[in-house]
């Protein structure tokens, strides 16, 4: 637990939120501003800042589960997953989220 991290407080209940999915170590809740209709936020519960600080191979899985598992239960079948590592990409929240976006059309490789 980081004081002050916002999806510290959201992933440990201090901040009441409803989460669409949860694990023993990954909670999955709506973004708070969304760019497409659906637009979900996977996080581990521990803090790690992004993906360069990830080393835990098995929370690794755990998040990409989730991220099969809160699809599966909202039937979405195409999905696009982001994960902006540092500032430079426009990592604003310093705490890891797998960003899974639907129900749009995207352009590859911008927007
Ligand atoms: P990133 O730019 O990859 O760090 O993404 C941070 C994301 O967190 C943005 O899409 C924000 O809209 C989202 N966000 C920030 N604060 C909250 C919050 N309290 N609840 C839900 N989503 C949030
Ligand atoms: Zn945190």
């Amino acid at each position: 637990m980081s004081e002050n991290c916002i999806f510290c407080k959201i992933a440990n209940g201090q901040i009441p939120s409803e989460f669409v999915y949860e694990s023993d170590n990954v909670v999955v809740f709506n973004d708070i501003n969304p760019q497409a209709p659906t637009h979900l936020l996977v996080v581990p519960r521990v803090h790690v800042e992004s993906l360069k600080e990830l080393k835990d191979t098995a929370l690794m899985s755990e998040l990409l589960i989730a991220v099969q598992e809160a699809t599966k239960k909202l039937d979405i079948s195409d999905y696009r997953t982001v994960i902006n590592t540092g500032k430079g990409v426009g990592q604003e929240v310093f705490h890891l989220h797998i960003h899974v976006m639907a129900g749009r059309e995207f352009s590859w490789p911008a927007g």
